[in-house]
């Protein structure tokens, strides 16, 4: 049983990497921000109250994501463990990670952070643009935007998980394979 986090800026190829670790380790993945565009997508009540937030690339409130996020993981016990992207992105939704964990006598191994350089990941996030149909990774604008959430609001939540000794970081610079490389080897030693 392992349960890990993704842990990274928007465009440090948590999505990619936590595809093919789920599948290397026989984890769920669990995408927060897929789980919304889905919502999205086929315009739910949930959907619609999330896309303002998504398109001005702002967090999602809270007490929203959390509701979401709890559904998701107490209608899939049976799973070996899972691996979060994207969650948790704020302290207050670690709280309520940790809270959640407990309840479903579930046991946290760790969090693994990519470490990007801003211009690759904006470089990467307007490539990205072209093709994913995804409009907040269209604008630059609103990528620049994203980072600076991300450091205000998400970044502490990589102490809160340092100060539990639980912390990890590895370099998200390079090709796909290499860092896959780089993450598995910090899964297996978990
Ligand atoms: P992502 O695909 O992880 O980059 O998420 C896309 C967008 O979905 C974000 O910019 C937020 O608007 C929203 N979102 C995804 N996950 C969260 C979260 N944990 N908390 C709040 N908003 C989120």
């Amino acid at each position: 049983m392992a349960n890990i986090i993704l842990f990274g800026p928007p465009g440090s190829g948590k999505g990619t990497q936590a595809k093919k670790l789920a599948e290397k380790f026989e984890l769920m993945h669990i995408s927060t921000g897929d789980m919304f565009r889905y919502e999205l997508k086929n315009e739910t009540p949930l959907g619609k109250r999330a896309k303002e937030y998504m398109n001005q690339g702002q967090l999602v409130p809270d007490e929203l994501t959390i509701e979401m996020l709890k559904n998701k993981v107490k209608s899939n016990q049976d799973v070996k463990g899972i691996i979060l992207d994207g969650f948790p992105r704020t302290v207050p939704q670690a709280e309520a990670l940790d809270t959640l964990m407990n309840n479903l006598n579930m046991k946290l191994e760790g969090l693994i952070a990519l470490r990007v350089e801003k211009e690759e990941i904006v470089k990467r996030l307007l490539e990205r643009g072209k093709t994913s149909g995804r409009k907040d990774d269209q604008n630059e604008e609103v990528i620049r935007d994203r980072i600076q959430v991300y450091l205000d609001e998400t970044q502490p939540v990589f102490e809160f998980y340092d100060n539990k000794s639980l912390a990890y970081t590895v370099n998200g610079m390079g090709n796909i394979d290499e860092i896959f490389e780089r993450l598995s080897a910090v899964v297996e030693e978990l």
